[in-house]
């Protein structure tokens, strides 16, 4: 199974990543933790990302690009790989095509989840992220068990720069102007599913299950 998770951030795509994956055994590829990952780790490429990254701007193509074919060559993509967050331009969804042709491979689906606008930013500002195991929390929706506490790993939660409200109207507005064209693209190749993200995490999933089962190899 090699899909794509596309939508505006607060979609909750990244949620159903982790489920998919886990469930079909196939790997996900996260450029948004890849990159928070080099950003805690304070690497010349984590340095260069976090001043985008914190003003809710996107990281130069080349970067994520990059990170991105340096996954894919990893052995725990040969089963297969859910994509959360890339490509996020034209020219990146150009860049995965050239590398999966280079492979033999291809995409079998991109979903795209629709959430309305305002319930995406009562998603994002309400998210509590847990910087170490990267674990996601909603002081209303899905609090931890201990205020301010990750129930995974037991490390305090924080607010996302990039979660505040002057970065989520620029990551909104980013995404119209750049990640939204990906939609029409994959839907000229015939490759895309619309998915109505809105519901609780577990309808949204059985859904996303029933649509991705043909591609299942498990
Ligand atoms: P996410 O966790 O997917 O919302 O990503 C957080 C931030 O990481 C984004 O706002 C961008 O600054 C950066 N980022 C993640 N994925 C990409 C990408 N494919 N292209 C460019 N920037 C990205």
């Amino acid at each position: 199974m090699r899909v794509v998770f596309l939508g505006a951030p607060g979609v909750g795509k990244g949620t159903q990543a982790d489920r998919i994956a886990a469930k079909c055994l196939v790997a996900k590829i996260s450029t948004g933790d890849l990159l928070r990952e080099a950003v805690r780790d304070q690497t010349t490429l984590g340095l260069e990302a976090k001043r985008y990254m914190d003003q809710g701007s996107l990281v130069p193509d080349a970067v994520v690009i990059g990170l991105v074919r340096e996954k894919l060559a990893d052995p725990s993509c040969a089963k297969g790989f859910v994509l959360d967050g890339f490509p996020r331009t034209i020219p990146q969804a150009e860049a995965l095509g050239t590398v999966l042709t280079s492979k033999g491979i291809a995409l079998d689906r991109i979903v795209n989840f629709q959430v309305s606008r305002e319930d995406i930013v009562r998603r994002l500002s309400g998210r509590r992220s847990c910087p170490k195991c990267q674990a996601t929390f909603h002081v209303d929706f899905a609090p931890p068990k201990v205020d301010g506490i990750c129930d995974r790993c037991g490390e305090p939660l924080i607010q996302r720069s990039d979660d505040r409200r002057d970065a989520i109207e620029m990551r909104l507005k980013v995404y119209d102007e750049q990640t939204a064209p990906l939609v029409r693209y994959y839907q000229e190749r015939g490759l895309l599913l619309q998915l109505d993200g809105s519901g609780s995490v577990d309808v949204v999933f059985q859904h996303l299950s029933q649509e991705l089962a043909p591609h299942q190899v498990t």
